[in-house]
């Protein structure tokens, strides 16, 4: 029997996914691929270089024109964008907006899962996002769906921004971009956020990043 397995965790922004992804993928001596990032790079891309992020037509050929490399460096994900390392640049607000813009682009999508289905391909590893379970590892053996309330899952956002110095948004901001940001991932045509059938929902709002990650550990380990 095969020992390579994949865990998809998916949910909205801010519920968590991140933490948790690295915390599994740490106890379970395994990779790990945020899918986000590579999006938060598109949008980024497109800042860098005065692009609509909702023109389909000029992001296509943006796609076609732009190298984009994800670098696993110690078991770290590295961001390469045009030969730059950009990780350290992908997590401001207006990447945020960046990213959620240009991720509702088929062209994008269809770009970014075959990427990401290419990573993944006969290695074991845990797999954040919004479609993993849903598009882009369907039939992986581990399916999770992190929810939060919208108020925690700010608090948490705002949080993280302000350990990196970053104070640009007070909590009403950082409420409406959550707000705003899970509207367009949950409406947009192509690859929804959706919970599968399958999927195991965990709500974040009241248990610690550690608890939730050891519920998620006694799934995986049944
Ligand atoms: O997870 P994170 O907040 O870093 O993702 C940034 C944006 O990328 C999200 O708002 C979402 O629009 C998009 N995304 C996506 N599909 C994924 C991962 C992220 O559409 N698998």
């Amino acid at each position: 029997m095969s020992n390579i397995y994949q865990i998809a965790i998916d949910g909205p922004s801010g519920s968590g996914k991140s933490t948790l992804a690295k915390g599994v993928s740490q106890a379970l001596g395994i990779m790990y691929l945020d899918t986000g990032a590579m999006y938060r790079t598109c949008g980024l891309s497109a800042i860098k270089r005065g692009i609509e992020t909702k023109d389909e037509v000029a992001v296509a050929a943006m796609l076609e024109d732009m190298s984009l490399q994800v670098v696993f460096e110690d078991g770290t994900q590295h961001m390469i964008l045009d030969g730059e390392d950009v990780t350290g640049l992908i997590r401001t607000p207006e990447v945020s907006r960046a990213a959620s813009n240009i991720s509702s682009l088929p062209v994008v999508r269809t770009k970014m899962v075959d990427y990401q289905r290419q990573i993944a391909a006969g290695q074991s590893f845990v797999i954040d996002g919004r479609d993993i379970a849903s598009k882009v590892l369907p039939d992986c053996k581990y399916k999770f769906f992190l929810t939060a309330s919208s108020e925690a899952r700010a608090e948490r956002r705002l949080a993280e921004l302000n350990a990196k110095g970053d104070f640009s948004q007070n909590y009403e901001e950082v409420l409406k971009d959550i707000i705003w940001r899970d509207k367009q991932d949950s409406e947009r045509a192509a690859s929804p956020l959706i919970k599968v059938d399958d999927a195991i929902e965990i709500d974040t709002s009241s248990i610690g990043i550690e608890e939730t990650r050891d519920l998620l550990l006694s799934y995986i380990k049944e």
